[in-house]
């Protein structure tokens, strides 16, 4: 059995390197990312909202700054909702990340705006631009990768609007470092968090495809089981059950027939002057005459019959159920069917007849071989007494004829 390989999961992108699986994983986590996401950007529009609090204590409402500012977080807010309404009814969008990307982008010259109009608050302000460039990869769900331009926006832009400023390089320097720890640590540990998922992903797929091989295999190996068991059985010329299932089944009859007090008969059957069939119309038309034997038994006994080839051209069939006079009349049924339906083989029309050897099990038979002992004096009887009939072992040990019509095989040698 192949064990399936183990997806390249890509170090910078933390994604699977092949774009089959990489899709299967995020189809698979759409629904629970999208989720998340929806979560995550409610929070995000609640929070733009609530800082408008401070605004208004910090400017007034007749401050026309206020009012601007509040403006922005209105519009900002409504993005989010819309982005709520998009990722609901898309859910892979929640995988793609550059929707979250592309709104935080929109987001971020509020903040740089803000370093120059709101002085009161510019290292709030700072603060606030730290914890986003932290949370848009930790909270965000999403990819790691479509997120790294936003941060880096969020550090330039802070760094740009500190210039125009004139602050001084030092302090520059230190907003770099500000903004990019948070940053790459959020980058680091939400790259980690996607590469642990897409391991997971990638070992129960694993799972699921090993799984799979085995189930194949023992189907497989269950099918082959089967066909042997078929082929130890039954005997592959007429599909009848050979010598070796007919005794296991007469066992399993023998020990119902014994509970339930029921008759339990055997009938043992031999075509007559086979040989000759063999003979003058060639082995090939033998054999189609033991398959036309055996399905006219088919036809003739009740599923619950076990009809056996026990070698050559000698069938035995188990009757349950039936005694003596019902086996044979069963018997002698499949003796008129078979004279009645002449083989046609290779230009010859072989009309067959057979002789039966009937007995039924005494009480103290507890084995096949007496009672097919039996059947098989009262074929020898039937044969000697003419053929092309079926002969009764009495319990006395005599025998006696159910029928005594002689057909000896007439092989027409005319093609039809
Ligand atoms: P009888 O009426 O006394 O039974 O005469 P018979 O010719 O049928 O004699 P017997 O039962 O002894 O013949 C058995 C023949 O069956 C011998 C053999 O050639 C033939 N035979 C045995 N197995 C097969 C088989 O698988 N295929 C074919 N075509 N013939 C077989
Ligand atoms: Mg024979
Ligand atoms: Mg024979």
């Amino acid at each position: 059995m192949e064990t399936p390989r183990v997806p390249v999961i890509s170090f910078w992108r933390a994604e699977f390197s092949d774009h089959a699986t990489e899709h299967a994983y995020r189809n698979e986590v759409q629904d629970q990312m999208a989720r998340q996401l929806v979560l995550a950007l409610g929070i995000w529009a609640a929070l733009l909202l609530l800082f408008a609090l401070p605004d208004l204590q910090a400017l007034g409402s007749s401050n026309p700054l206020f009012w601007r500012q509040l403006l922005y977080r209105a519009a900002m807010a409504a993005l989010l909702l819309g982005a709520i309404v998009v990722v609901r009814r898309h859910p892979a969008w929640a995988t793609d990340g550059r929707l979250v990307a592309w709104i935080a982008m929109l987001g971020y010259p509020f903040y740089f705006a803000m370093f120059h109009v709101r002085e009161d608050v510019r290292i709030w302000t700072v603060g606030i631009v730290m914890f986003m460039q932290f949370s848009l990869f930790i909270f965000l769900p999403g990819r790691v990768l479509a997120y790294l331009p936003v941060a880096l926006l969020g550090v330039a832009g802070s760094v740009v609007s500190f210039a125009l400023l004139g602050r001084p390089p030092g302090v520059l320097l230190g907003l770099v470092f500000l903004l990019s720890v948070p940053a790459l640590v959020g980058y680091t540990a939400a790259a980690r968090l996607q590469r642990v998922q897409r391991q997971e992903f990638a070992l129960r797929q694993r799972l699921t495809a090993t799984n799979a091989a085995l189930q194949t295999e023992i189907a497989q190996r269950t099918e082959l089981q089967a066909e042997l068991e078929r082929q130890a059985t039954t005997d592959p010329l007429t599909g009848l059950v050979n010598r070796r299932e007919f005794s296991r089944r007469f066992a399993l009859d023998l020990a119902r027939a014994r509970r339930d007090e029921a008759p339990l008969s055997v009938a043992l059957i031999d075509l007559d002057h086979f040989k000759r069939v063999n003979d003058e119309c060639g082995h090939a038309a033998g054999d189609e005459v033991l398959r036309t034997v055996a399905r006219l038994c088919g036809a003739c006994f009740r599923s619950i019959d076990t009809v056996g080839r026990l070698g050559g051209e000698e069938f035995a069939v188990l009757l349950p159920g039936a005694d003596l006079p019902q086996a044979a009349l069963v018997a002698q049924r499949l003796a008129d069917r078979l004279a009645a339906t002449p083989v046609v083989h290779g230009g010859h029309t072989i009309v067959l007849s057979m002789t039966v050897g009937v007995a039924q099990r005494l009480p103290e038979e507890h084995a096949l071989e007496p009672l097919l002992h039996r059947a098989d004096q009262a074929l020898y009887a039937g044969k000697q007494a003419g053929r092309a009939r079926t002969m009764l072992a009495l319990p006395d040990g005599s025998h006696q004829a159910f029928g005594d019509r002689e057909v000896a095989p007439r092989l027409d040698r005319h093609a039809l």
